[in-house]
């Protein structure tokens, strides 16, 4: 039995390696491919037939002859099957059907109202990939469902542990998904999938260290150390969100008083737009949401920063000097070779991109920061569900775009 086991696992690992080889190299002949990898041609060849039975490789005309016949050529079909990828966040459910090179081809968001907590949001999470899959194509060819959420995810038994604002406790999300939809089905930490998709296919593919951090509706951040995800013993590790920044600071959802969370994201930011407008202080921002205080929004926030104003520049410094002092200690700690920043509050803000940069540097060990590269995220506008693709990408193929 052993053995049969073994061969199981060194054919399938062939396969890896010839389909991640058509995908680099292709189109390529089954010779070639033999030849840059040391495979026999006998097993090229089947597990190149295996490819095409599956879809996703393709025969595509023929090469140059090196003498005897011309060779056919074969290619990747990143289109030969799709995937589900789904990011819950606290104020939005985003579901997009994804080709294998993370392309998104239909992308849908279902909004989170207020109050859609605990198990009514678990509902709404399986009703929505439902509403999804009724328009989904020929689903045979679906790979399956890859799940990212905020808080602390065991990604291994697809459970979430902990989310405060989701008010979600040990919710068995993916054995939920699976039975409903009768899909194979995976789920990450939201942090830990896009520090995954920065590492296989956006700014972080040369750097086996390295530090992702998002900002926006809340702060997490995620660690690729020695080319894998940090997880931690109960795959909480990364809350950076709920590192203390001030100990006799305000008191935090989780518990602790003075997380940094409270200070840097966006519903600290809107409740300091607003007790700045009440105090009487010129700013901008109340013009530019057309007088409306429920309609201050980040990009509100963004426009009125574009136009220097100062109430939303002071912000901004605040904010740079707490997460400054949050990220020195995550360099001194883990010494990354790349800080990747990212997330709604990052998008198009080069001030606070190259505040929070300028004060690592001068904070942090000299020995860390040199060589230290900082990158805004390059994933665009798809990030969350390309880092549910990654997830899925990369436990199903073992390979990186
Ligand atoms: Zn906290």
């Amino acid at each position: 039995m052993r053995r049969t086991g073994d061969l199981k696992l060194i054919q399938e690992l062939n396969r890896f390696i010839i389909l991640d080889t058509i995908r680099q190299h292709g189109p390529i002949s089954r010779s070639d491919i033999a030849k840059k990898q040391g495979i026999s041609p006998t097993t090229v060849t089947s597990a190149v037939n295996e490819l095409i039975r599956d879809g996703v490789v393709a025969e595509d005309g023929t090469g140059e002859s090196k003498g005897g016949r011309k060779p056919i050529m074969v290619r990747f079909c990143p289109d030969g099957k799709f995937l589900i990828g789904v990011s819950i966040t606290n104020t939005a459910i985003t579901i997009a059907e994804m080709n294998l090179e993370a392309a998104t081809k239909r992308k849908q968001v279902y909004p989170v109202g207020p109050g859609l907590v605990s198990d009514r949001m678990v509902q709404y999470v399986l009703d929505s990939i439902a509403d999804f899959l009724t328009q989904a194509a020929d689903t045979e060819r679906c790979l399956g469902i890859s799940i990212i959420a905020p808080g602390i995810v065991d990604a291994a038994s697809g459970v979430i542990r902990f989310n405060s604002k989701l008010r979600l406790t040990d919710v068995p999300l993916k054995e939920l998904a699976e039975q409903r939809f009768g899909m194979s089905t995976w789920l990450d930490n939201d942090a830990n999938a896009i520090a995954l998709a920065e590492k296989n296919f956006g700014v972080g593919i040369e750097a086996d260290n390295l530090l992702f951090v998002t900002v926006g509706e809340g702060v997490g951040s995620g660690l690729v150390v020695n080319g894998s995800i940090f997880r931690g013993s109960r795959g909480g590790a990364g809350e950076f969100g709920h590192t203390t920044v001030d100990r006799s600071g305000m008191r935090c959802d989780c518990g602790n008083v003075g997380c940094l969370e409270n200070y840097v994201a966006w519903p600290a930011i809107y409740t300091g737009l607003l007790s700045a407008i009440a105090r009487g202080k010129e700013t901008l921002v109340l013009e530019l949401a057309g007088g409306d205080m429920t309609q201050i929004t980040f990009e509100v926030f963004r426009r009125a920063l574009q136009q220097k104003d100062q109430v939303c520049e002071d912000i901004v410094e605040e904010i740079a000097a707490y997460l400054s002092i949050g990220i020195v200690n995550l360099v001194n700690l883990f010494n990354p070779s790349l800080i990747i920043l990212g997330g709604e509050m990052m998008r198009d803000n080069q001030v606070l991109f190259e505040r929070i940069e300028k004060q690592v540097r001068e904070q942090a060990m000299g020995i860390m920061v040199d060589g230290l590269e900082f990158r805004p995220t390059m994933l665009g506008a798809d990030f969350e569900v390309k880092a549910a693709a990654a997830v899925l990408l990369q436990d199903v193929f073992h390979f990186s775009l």
